[in-house]
């Protein structure tokens, strides 16, 4: 069967059940298009031959026993950890196999997959372009057909933009509802891990099988905290359309702010994030205009206290605990380490950290009121499609403000969802569907009607 690899998680479960092919086939079709494809794409660091059940890709910072777990660093490049991760752990538990670990931005640092300490990973739909990042290697095998689903994580944006930029549908769960213990910790107030896959339903079920409690992360969230049922399908919640669904579109995600020209949302992703919510009023649901007035506070908040405690997080790489020497550590790590350490000193503490979080609660209370008018909040993913390899890689500035639309639900710790809403310029662009905190089950339902609606059915052609 030549079609294996472009099958989704749930219809690949089904062909299994019903023996239209082997778990041997399966993992033989997907080696060998990786053989073909990888060398264009970069997207994996390591291939693991040895996979023989439902293959997933997972992102290099997601610890594998006996699979290299480096972050794309090279200052612990041969790392292979002793241990699994609680989410690699579950999947096992599930028969999925690790096919691979994915290329990513070191320690998650970047929104371009550039920041590789081994190479970009480049975009399947133009390969002169970027595919979003952290998680490149990530979405970039889904996108390919190269695995079922992958991992990601996502701390300000990794999942949800490399997803859109891709065109595969990516998911970061509410902070606590997947445990982090045994990710190499960025910016552990932020962090989580995430499904990227092929379509919502599959996303919802990967989140059903890594989700839930554990005792190594006490950010983790016992069970009563999670609504259940999350794998119901959003035909029996919702029958297939929106009504009585509120959806609430943010003024300011569409304001260009004045005198910053250039920095504002680009219009042809603008036309295919409007036009899904069009599609949404027509499938039933209720628009309402909401305010989220401290966005504009959100990239410089997030900055502030993401390198703050990426300079506590990264301390452990001094060559005695962990790591070689620390001159192995990228640029951006490095740039990323001074600013934090010095938003944390005497003397800049009150100014700089303590101010972000006291205005990261202003932005998580702006959610909160605005949740009060509706179910979930719509509206673009990144202000642009994919751009192109190098283009933005001399000026951090500009690839910190990508992530402006993303930035905001890490802060406030709430959900949200990647999902493929059409095409600019011939690439990909993806619509954000937030939730309330810990209703996840919400925006996948919404997620599921709405992409069911578009059923967008383009593949990248390699
Ligand atoms: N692009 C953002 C950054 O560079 C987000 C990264 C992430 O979510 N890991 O920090």
């Amino acid at each position: 069967m030549s079609d294996i690899t472009s099958l989704t998680l749930t219809q690949t479960i089904a062909a299994l059940d019903e023996k239209k092919f082997s778990e041997e086939e399966l993992n033989n079709a997907y080696l060998e298009r990786i053989k073909k494809l990888d060398p264009k794409l970069n997207a994996f660091l390591e291939i693991n031959e040895k996979s023989n059940k439902i293959p997933a890709a997972i992102k290099s910072l997601i610890s594998t026993r006996g699979l290299k777990t480096s972050s794309a660093s090279k200052i612990i490049e041969n790392y292979n950890p002793p241990f699994n991760a609680t989410v690699i752990g579950r999947l096992l538990d599930k028969g999925v196999s690790v096919i691979g670990k994915t290329n990513q931005d070191e320690f998650a640092m970047g929104s371009s997959g550039e920041n590789s300490a081994f190479g970009s990973t480049k975009n399947p739909w133009d390969l002169i372009k970027v595919p979003g990042g952290s998680s490149s290697g990530s979405v970039a095998a889904v996108a390919a057909d190269l695995a079922v689903f992958a991992l990601g994580t996502d701390t300000g944006g990794s999942i949800r933009q490399p997803a859109s930029l891709c065109g595969v549908v990516g998911f970061k769960p509410s902070y606590g509802r997947v445990s982090r213990y045994g990710a190499i910790s960025m910016a552990s107030s932020l962090d989580q891990i995430g499904p990227i896959g092929k379509s919502v339903e599959d996303v919802r079920l990967i989140l059903e099988w890594i989700q839930g409690p554990d005792g190594f992360d006490s950010n983790c969230q016992p069970s009563s905290h999670l609504r259940g049922a999350t794998r119901v399908a959003a035909d029996a919640h919702l029958g297939g359309g929106l009504n009585g669904v509120k959806v609430g579109v943010p003024k300011e995600y569409f304001a260009v702010p004045a005198g910053r020209q250039g920095e504002g949302l680009d219009s042809g992703v603008e036309k295919v994030v409007k036009d899904a919510i069009k599609e949404m009023e027509e499938l039933g649901a209720e628009i309402v205009e909401i305010s989220l007035p401290n966005t504009q506070y959100a990239v410089a908040v997030y900055y502030i206290i993401m390198a703050s405690e990426v300079s506590s997080n990264l301390a452990r790489f001094d060559g005695i605990r962990f790591g070689g020497d620390r001159s192995l550590f990228g640029a951006e790590p490095k740039r990323r380490i001074m600013l934090g350490t010095f938003a944390l000193s005497t003397g800049y503490y009150d100014d700089y950290y303590n101010k972000a979080a006291k205005v990261r609660t202003l932005i998580k209370k702006d959610f909160e009121k605005a949740f009060e008018k509706c179910d979930v909040i719509v509206g673009p993913v990144s202000p642009t499609v994919a751009w192109k390899l190098g283009e933005k890689i001399s000026d951090p500035l500009t690839m910190y403000l990508s992530d402006v639309y993303t930035i905001p639900a890490s802060l406030a710790g709430i959900p949200g969802l990647s999902v493929p809403a059409g095409f600019s310029e011939g690439m990909p662009v993806g619509v954000q569907i937030l939730g309330k905190y810990m209703d996840e089950e919400t925006i996948l339902n919404v997620g599921e009607v709405l992409e069911k609606a578009l059923d967008i059915k383009e593949k990248p052609k390699l």
